[in-house]
């Protein structure tokens, strides 16, 4: 009730919510109070949180922020919010985003931007945008969201909570609306790495219906919150500390790994020599993967469909045409491009050849260092409305893509401001290493 007040109360403003199932949530309430005064509460018992519109939630709409599916009402649960249903947890609706989860900032939302509680002017990062405002404002303890390319350590740095983006693999993807299903991966977003260690020991683990999800046992990531770091090597990449990066963020990341160094951890620097070709791959294969991921929303099973078709082809393209917003229009035109005939080997096979080298970057850099530390965003959030052309704004994800293309794990954590507006530490680790990365997380918090 008090969650659902606090949504009540500010959200008018912040706009973090699409749906909110507050007569769902009451019930599920009524029924985690039994289970308590039964004696049957487990650990996340009765907790509210958010689920970013991209999660599948039978019998609620799940828009995934556009046009296209705002009359859709999903006929089945996510596996993640399958799981988080099992254990307990009562989610107080879905939250709003980039459409199809492509964008930086939240402002490509067919339900309109979201503000940052922080500063209203200023974008809440996207393109889980609304997960991270509304954990930031303290309408939700906790919220899920996904991260392609950076959208769950970006927001969750321009709002000054805490973001982990799992290794590749780590969480089912069954149920979350594809984007660009090689680097697509859904994770918690919370006020500490010890709330995102309750949430991801529900959410990780394999799943028969996501063939990518790795069969791998499920650590209690609570277990290892306080384990010493005496003796931690940190890596800084110097590619990450170079042009375009605010002054101010550099200072808070570098006082940060400072603290690390009074709790025992060793620095230096690494290299990762192929960061530069990051965005440019990134931004191929993205685009490739979600031109075809994005054929269903053809206006003949589900989604928008355009009044009075003339015919099959008038269909086709009228319901696309009035269902896609601008960015998702661009992408499907990049992503068609560069898989058509005479273009492919050129871009897509290229990119994937250059993704593999990013990848090794990573693998060569942990056979020295155990974690990688540097900024989650050049700058800390920008004002609504400041970036207008696409390319700068694909500039945003310069520290964050290379991670979803190497398939790795990521978490942004709080790390001071700049100006008012929060700045986010980014801690990566080599696959399969979350554990590792919420101790480190914690330990700083
Ligand atoms: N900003 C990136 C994009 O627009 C990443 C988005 C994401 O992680 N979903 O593709």
């Amino acid at each position: 009730s008090h969650f659902l007040q606090r949504i009540e109360q500010a959200d008018g403003t912040l706009n973090s919510f699409i749906t909110v199932t507050a007569e769902q949530a009451l019930n599920q309430a009524e029924a985690a109070d039994n289970a308590r005064a039964a004696g049957k509460a487990g650990k996340l018992t009765g907790i509210p949180f958010a689920l970013k519109d991209i999660f599948c939630t039978q019998g609620v709409k799940t828009s995934c922020g556009s046009k296209m599916l705002d009359n859709f009402i999903a006929p089945y649960n996510a596996t993640v919010v399958e799981k988080l249903n099992a254990a307990g947890t009562i989610s107080l609706g879905k939250t709003n985003m980039d459409e199809f989860a492509m964008g930086s900032s939240n402002e490509n939302s067919y339900f309109g931007a979201v503000k940052n509680p922080w500063d209203l002017t200023a974008v809440p990062g996207g393109s889980s945008g609304g997960s991270a405002a509304a954990v930031a404002a303290g309408l939700v303890p906790a919220a899920m969201g996904t991260d392609t390319g950076g959208s769950i350590r970006q927001p969750a740095a321009f709002c000054g909570i805490t973001g982990l983006k799992p290794t590749y693999g780590r969480v089912s993807r069954y149920g979350i609306i594809a984007y660009a299903s090689s680097l697509d991966q859904a994770g918690p977003m919370a006020k500490s790495a010890e709330d995102c260690a309750h949430l991801l020991n529900v959410i990780a683990g394999h799943d028969v219906r996501d063939s990518t999800s790795v069969a791998r046992g499920v650590p209690d990531y609570t277990e290892t919150l306080n384990a010493p770091l005496s003796g931690l090597k940190i890596g800084l990449p110097k590619e990450y500390f170079g042009d375009g990066l605010d002054a101010d963020v550099e200072k808070a990341v570098r006082e940060a790994v400072k603290v690390y160094e009074s709790l025992g951890a060793t620095v230096r620097e690494v290299s990762l020599p192929h960061t530069h070709y990051a965005i440019p791959a990134y931004y191929v294969i993205a685009p490739a993967e979600a031109s075809s991921n994005l054929s269903r929303y053809d206006g003949v099973r589900f989604g928008h469909r355009c009044d009075a078709p003339a015919d099959l082809i008038d269909l086709y393209t009228r319901s696309r045409a009035e269902g896609f917003g601008d960015e998702v229009k661009r992408r499907i035109l990049i992503g068609t491009h560069t898989l058509s005939e005479g273009f492919f080997d050129a871009y897509y096979t290229k990119a994937q050849k250059v993704r593999r080298l990013i990848r090794q970057d990573f693998l060569d850099a942990f056979e020295d260092v155990d974690v990688l530390m540097g900024p989650a965003s050049p700058t800390p959030a920008f004002d609504l409305g400041a970036k207008k052309d696409p390319v700068s704004m694909y500039l945003q994800d310069i520290y964050t893509i290379a991670v979803n293309l190497a398939g790795i794990p990521g978490i942004s954590v709080p790390a001071g401001f700049s100006n008012g507006r929060p700045v986010g530490l980014q801690i990566l680790g080599t696959h399969f290493a979350e554990a590792q990365l919420l101790n480190v997380a914690h330990q700083f918090q």
